[in-house]
This record gives structure tokens, sequence and C-alpha cells, in this order.
């Protein structure tokens, strides 16, 4: 029989953010996440969701605390281990970060980069990568559009060519932030059954951010709340009733508003093939 451990992707323990400029955007927060589940952040904006995520792969270093995987003892701080972390570990932005000039394979290609050496990013992509490029972008049904340039496709499109990019990764966890905020409704639903079901079939962990609570009814295995950068629910779906609800989403303060602020990681798409890998891989 499998051990309860055994079970477990990814364990954060007393993980706290707090940014250069004094701000707390995330308490102490411990978590295990189960291999395999569909784990949805939910909250309002500002709540701290980005930052959790982030903290995951190390794309928001942690003040405090430690993010831990399995198979890796010792956490992520090691260089080492954090690349190793990386490797199995692809992310899908809001804002795709796309390259817009490219064709939607090249950008696809890109998502190889963190299995490449910083050398070997120079050279041209064999035939087998661009073979799982061509999969991966018929996966997401947009094999037609390959050679298009990817900013002639709409924004569901593009999304799709995004989860298309993580998935050449070949990831054991796929890290999703705010992957439908700039979609309409049924676009959105359309790209958040697709994730799932990649998910699902791939038995891939996923840690997918949103603020729309009737999605994360819709697709989530265990839904983690936020507020105030405070775990404020945890548990399954329908577990999630009015009353948390509402306090997902009170506005009491000028505190649950969020700030303004530079932003570090949310930056125009990459400028060379090693500043990809450095951000697209996590
Ligand atoms: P969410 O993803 O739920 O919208 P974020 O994690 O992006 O929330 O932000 C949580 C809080 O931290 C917000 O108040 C936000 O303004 C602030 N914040 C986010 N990134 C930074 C940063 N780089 N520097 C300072 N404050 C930040």
């Amino acid at each position: 029989m499998k051990s309860a451990l055994s079970d477990s992707h990814l364990s954060l323990r007393n993980v706290t953010v707090t940014y250069p400029d004094g701000h707390t955007a995330l308490e102490p927060t411990s978590l295990e996440v189960k291999q395999g589940g569909f784990l949805v952040l939910l909250g309002a904006s500002g709540a701290g969701k980005s930052t959790l995520l982030r903290s995951i792969n190390d794309l928001v270093r942690p003040t405090a605390g430690q993010v831990s995987v399995a198979g890796l003892s010792g956490g992520i701080v090691t260089r080492r281990n954090l690349l190793e972390h990386r490797r199995h570990c692809a992310m899908v932005f809001q804002q795709h970060h796309l390259i817009g000039r490219q064709s939607v394979l090249a950008n696809v290609l890109m998502g190889k980069l963190s299995s490449r050496g910083s050398l070997a990013s120079l050279w041209p992509w064999s035939k087998s990568d661009k073979l799982d490029a061509l999969a991966a972008i018929d996966r997401v049904g947009l094999l037609d559009k390959a050679m298009a340039r990817a900013d002639t496709l709409s924004g569901g499109q593009q999304q799709r060519i995004g989860i298309a990019r993580a998935l050449v990764q070949k990831p054991r966890l796929l890290l999703a932030d705010e992957p439908v905020a700039s979609l309409d409704p049924a676009t959105g639903q359309s790209v958040l059954t697709l994730l799932h079901d990649i998910c699902k079939d791939d038995q891939l962990t996923a840690i997918v951010s949103l603020h729309q609570v009737n999605f994360a009814r819709m697709f989530a295995d265990r839904i983690v709340g936020l507020r105030q950068g405070r775990v404020v629910f945890d548990g399954a779906p329908a577990q999630l009733t009015e009353e948390v609800q509402a306090s997902l989403y009170a506005r009491s303060s000028p505190a649950d508003s969020p700030r303004s602020f530079e932003p570090a990681h949310e930056g125009s798409p990459f400028g060379s093939p090693v500043q990809a890998k450095e951000s697209l891989s996590c």
C-alpha cells in the first residue's frame, strides 16, 4: 500500500514572501500538494495567488520557509535541485509570453530550452524536437496553424499555444498563473477544459491560479482560497460555501486592494534564448 507521503508531489513549509518594498504578500504558508491533483488557488486580485505560485518555481524567492519536491532531498535551495525541479516543471502565463513575430512552431520549441545546455540552445532544432513540438501543437488542436505567426492567432488560440509550449517540456508539474484571465468566459472555459483534460490524461500535478469561482468549482479537485496573503480555505469544491466564497472576495480595508509596484515578473517577452530559458522553465 502506498503511504500518504509517497502521494505527495510538493510541500511548502512556512513559505513566506516579503517583497523588497517591505510588503508581505504571502504570510507563512504550509501546503502538501498531492501527485496528480488539479489544485486551484482562488482569490481576489492581490490576494497573493501569483506570489504563492511563483514561489513554487523560485521565480519569486521565498524570504522564509522551504519548498520541497518529491525525489529531491533538501528542498530546491541548491542550484542543482532547483535546475532539476525546473526541468520537470512548466508554466503557463496569463499573457502567454509568445513572441508575436515568430511562428507557432518556433514558440512551442522554446519549451524545449530548459532541457538543453546553454551552448546547445544556440544550435538548430533537431527533427525529433520539431516532431515533438508539432505533436504538442496537434494536441491543442492547432496543427494547421503551426507555421502561422503567433500574433495572427486569437487570444484563446495563443493560450493553447502557451499550453503546447509547456507540454513539450514533458513536465511532471504544471503551474498556470491566471491562464484565462484575459479571455471571454466561453473561450476561458474551453481553454481550461483542454488544460484540465491534458493534466488528467498525463497524470500531471497542476496548480492553477484563478479568480473565477465558477471555473474553480468546475475543474478543481481541491481549492485553496487566499485572502491578504493567507490561506483562508482549503478543501474540495463542494465544501466552498457561499459564506467562505463571500469572505474571499469581501473588501473591508485598503489592504484588500492590490497595491501598485513595478512588476518584476510580467515583463516583455524574451529577448534571447537564454533569457527565455530562465523565464519559461519553472
Ligand atoms: P494575485 O495573484 O492574487 O493577484 P499577487 O501575488 O500578484 O496577487 O500580489 C499580492 C500582493 O503583493 C498585491 O498587493 C501586490 O500588489 C503585491 N505585489 C506583487 N508583486 C509585487 C512586487 N514585485 N513588489 C511589491 N509588491 C508586489
